[in-house]
């Protein structure tokens, strides 16, 4: 058997662990780093990346048929579309695999060498690699697992047949005539909007009495609208129930679904795609070798992200929510630093969390209510696209960005933003919140027009009461 001693070894090459590595390599820390499958984890290889492609192909098709239904206003007519989902799903693969070949690439220019295979903790210091080749032993000083997380299935629908998970979602070489989504969350949302605009015929069930239930229902009503435009119909406080092969007149399998008032329904359906949330990976790599404290099912961490073990760290989707690859990067990155003996800790005010629906959600910190129950008075300035120029030669008037702020000394708590394309706002929204901004100091920027970026500014002048285009 092989055996390697190594400074600092990471256990899974997703968006936590690589960027940890590619950091600590850069900082000379003598690194290795595990992957049972492709670099870049569940984010670039079936997460993020493959769905925003899929999201814009989507997007990119619902205009050329709305245009081709004579309903652009913008005086633009084209001939019927056609798409060819195999194909659109072979150019998101190539996007994929070349940005595989770049965090391969750079985990080598930091000087990280990379094992292919799965791996099981031995003891606290000590892991074993199941390649290709046989076992390889690896020693190291210090530990970080990154080994992310999984999609959550349901007993009573497992995974299989007509039932996938966003895995298989992303993979499909047909747009599915009727698609049932179990899960109205972020994944199930973004997956259900892009396969209604490729033409399927899609119902979503959610348990709760509204999708996107983490957000306030003011911030989600543009959303639901659209929702609603495309097609899509959206049983809320239902119930999914299991799967049956009968299917409605003859037409294959249907989902069984409980609905709010009780009745039982039976909605048949090509795919059943189930998001009902993500689980950590935190089983098959010997966590019951190492004495851990977990927090739930996950790791617990502490504001380095240290866990109860000395010299063992833990990164990313396996220590809990937000499980997003901005978060999972930046815990890489301050774990690598600190093992290179730089002073670091976790400061989670400003992560932004964007859902990519139609159209875009924003957040970073606090909302109006959970403002108001942190801090007690507090001002809100709304703006509508509706007024904002720009918006209105994109289409895009339905949305509004909101920033909520203390009322004494106008210390900006969080930001809100629905409207198209409004995820590249966050950076601004990130950066106001981790700069300490005030409502002046967002108000007093200067804006470029004309830009959605606008409404961030009229945002807070309305907070201060004197709007100048409202
Ligand atoms: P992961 O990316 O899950 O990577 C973990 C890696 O560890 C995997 O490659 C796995 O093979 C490897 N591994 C696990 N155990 C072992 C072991 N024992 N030995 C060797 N290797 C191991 N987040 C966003 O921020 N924005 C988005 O737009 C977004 N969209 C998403 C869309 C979908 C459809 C999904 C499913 C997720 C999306 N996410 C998004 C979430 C994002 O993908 C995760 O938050 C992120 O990937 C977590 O990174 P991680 O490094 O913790 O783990």
């Amino acid at each position: 058997m092989k055996e390697i001693s190594c400074k600092l070894l990471v256990i899974g090459a997703g968006p936590g662990g690589y960027v940890c590595a590619i950091r600590a390599g850069q900082l000379g820390v003598d690194t290795v780093i595990v992957e049972a499958g492709k670099p870049g984890g569940t984010c670039l290889n079936v997460g993020c990346i493959p769905s925003k492609a899929l999201i814009h192909a989507a997007e990119e098709f619902e205009k050329v048929s709305h245009m081709a239904g004579g309903k652009s206003p913008l005086g633009i007519s084209v001939s019927a579309p056609a798409l060819d989902l195999g194909k659109t799903v072979a150019w998101k693969d190539s996007i994929v695999s070349r940005l595989n070949s770049g965090v391969a690439g750079l985990l080598k220019k930091a000087g990280v060498k990379t094992v292919h295979g799965w791996a099981t903790f031995r003891d606290g210091k000590t892991v074993e690699v199941e390649t290709e080749t046989g076992s390889q032993v690896i020693r190291a000083e210090t530990i970080v697992i990154a080994t992310g997380s999984a999609p959550v299935e349901l007993p009573f629908l497992p995974f299989g047949g007509p039932v996938i998970s966003s895995t298989e979602a992303l993979a499909l070489s047909e747009v599915p005539g009727k698609l049932a989504v179990v899960g109205g969350g972020y994944i199930g949302l973004e997956l259900g909007m892009a396969f209604a605009k490729m033409g399927a015929e899609v119902t979503v069930v959610e348990a709760l009495p509204r999708v996107l239930a983490q957000y306030d229902a003011e911030l989600t009503r543009p959303v639901v609208k659209r929702l609603a435009a495309l097609g899509i119909d959206v049983m809320t406080g239902a119930k999914a129930k299991g799967l049956s092969t009968q299917g409605q007149a003859g037409k294959g399998d249907a989902l069984l679904v409980e609905t709010a008032d009780g009745k039982n329904a039976k909605l048949s359906a090509d795919r059943i795609l189930v998001t009902v949330g993500r689980k950590p990976v935190s089983e098959g790599w010997g966590l019951d070798q190492i004495d851990l404290d977990m927090s739930g099912k996950f790791i617990r961490i502490d504001d380095q992200c240290r866990t109860s073990m000395r010299g063992i760290f833990a990164i990313g989707d396996v220590t809990g929510e937000p499980m997003l690859a901005h978060r999972a990067m930046a815990q890489g990155e301050m774990v690598a630093e600190i093992v290179a003996g730089h002073k670091r800790n976790w400061d989670k005010r400003a992560i932004p969390a964007v859902c990519f629906t139609d159209p875009e959600l924003v957040t970073v910190g606090l909302s109006p209510e959970e403002a108001k129950a942190a801090q007690g008075e507090i001002k809100v300035g709304l703006f509508p696209f509706a007024a904002n120029g720009r918006a209105m030669t994109k289409l895009g008037e339905d949305g509004f960005v909101r920033v909520v702020a203390r009322a004494d000394n106008h210390l900006v708590l969080g930001i809100q933003a629905v409207g198209q394309g409004v995820s590249e706002l966050s950076a601004a929204f990130g950066l106001a919140l981790e700069m300490g901004a005030r409502l002046e100091d967002i108000a007093g920027t200067i804006h470029a027009h004309p830009t959605q970026g606008e409404g961030f500014e009229e945002a807070a002048l309305k907070a201060l009461g004197h709007a100048l285009h409202i």
